[in-house]
C-alpha cells in the first residue's frame, strides 16, 4: 500500500467521513508542496517546515476543516494563509472558486507556481493582510483560516454568505481550538471542533508581529 493510501486510511479511522473529501487527499501529491528533502515525510499525519518558518499544515487538520466547509463543487471559498499551497489545492477539487491570501511574497509565489505546475486553474493566490478578509469579492460560502487568531476577526464574519461557515484556530501558539462559525438568519452558531497546533495569525484583526 502506498503512503498516501494509508494516510487516506488513518484519516478514515480518525472519523474523515465525507468521501470527495478523501478523495480529494487521495489525488493531490503532498510531496510537491514540501522541499525535496522533506519528500520521504510528505504522507506522515503532521505539520512539516517549509519556507518563511511556517509549516504546510497536518492532513488530519486539512481533512477536518475542508469536511466542515461542507463543500458540493459550487462554492467561493477565501483561505486565510497559503502557505504551502496544499490546502487551497484541496479545495480547489471540491469548490468552484478558491480566493487565497498569504502574507509572505516568497510562499505565495511559489504556492502560485506550484498549483500552475498541477494545472488547478481555480485559485486565485493574493498577498497581504488576510485578517480583513477580502471584502472586493465577498460573500464567501465558506472561509477557512490556516493559522491562530486571538478571536475571530469580525471583517471575516460580516464577509460570510447566509448558511456560510467559518473555520479557524483560535488562541495562541499552546493554547488552540479549532472553531466552526455557521451563519443562520437565527444568529450565528460557533462550535469547538477540537484543540489544535497553528502558526500566529499576524495582521490588523489578529496577533502583531
Ligand atoms: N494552508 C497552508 C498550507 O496548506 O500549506 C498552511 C498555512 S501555515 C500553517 C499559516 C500561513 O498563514 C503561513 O504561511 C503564514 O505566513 C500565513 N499568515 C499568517 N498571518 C497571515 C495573514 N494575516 N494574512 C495572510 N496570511 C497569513
Amino acid at each position: 500500500m502506498s503512503d498516501q493510501q494509508s494516510m487516506i486510511d488513518s484519516l478514515r479511522r480518525r472519523g474523515i467521513h465525507d468521501e470527495r473529501v478523501l478523495e480529494a487527499l487521495a489525488t493531490t501529491p503532498r510531496e510537491r508542496f514540501v522541499a525535496t528533502q522533506i519528500e520521504p515525510h510528505a504522507y506522515a499525519d503532521s505539520a512539516l517546515p517549509i519556507a518563511c518558518g511556517q509549516t504546510i499544515s497536518q492532513p488530519y487538520i486539512v481533512a477536518l476543516m475542508t469536511q466542515s466547509a461542507r463543500l458540493t463543487g459550487r462554492e467561493a471559498v477565501l483561505e486565510i494563509g497559503t502557505g504551502s499551497g496544499y490546502q487551497a489545492a484541496i479545495l480547489a477539487k471540491l469548490a468552484s472558486r478558491v480566493v487565497s491570501i498569504e502574507r509572505y511574497d516568497e510562499l505565495a509565489e511559489k504556492a502560485a507556481q506550484r498549483l500552475a505546475e498541477l494545472k488547478i486553474k481555480n485559485v486565485e493566490i493574493h498577498v497581504g493582510d488576510g485578517t480583513s478578509g477580502d471584502q472586493l469579492n465577498a460573500p464567501y460560502d465558506a472561509i477557512v483560516v490556516t493559522a491562530g487568531a486571538p478571536e475571530i476577526p469580525e471583517p471575516l464574519i460580516d464577509q460570510l454568505a447566509e448558511r456560510g461557515r467559518l473555520i479557524i484556530p483560535v488562541g495562541d501558539e499552546t493554547d488552540q481550538v479549532l472553531k466552526v462559525l455557521e451563519r443562520s438568519p437565527e444568529g450565528d452558531i460557533v462550535h469547538d471542533l477540537c484543540p489544535c497546533r497553528f502558526v500566529n495569525l499576524i495582521g490588523k484583526h489578529g496577533w502583531s508581529a
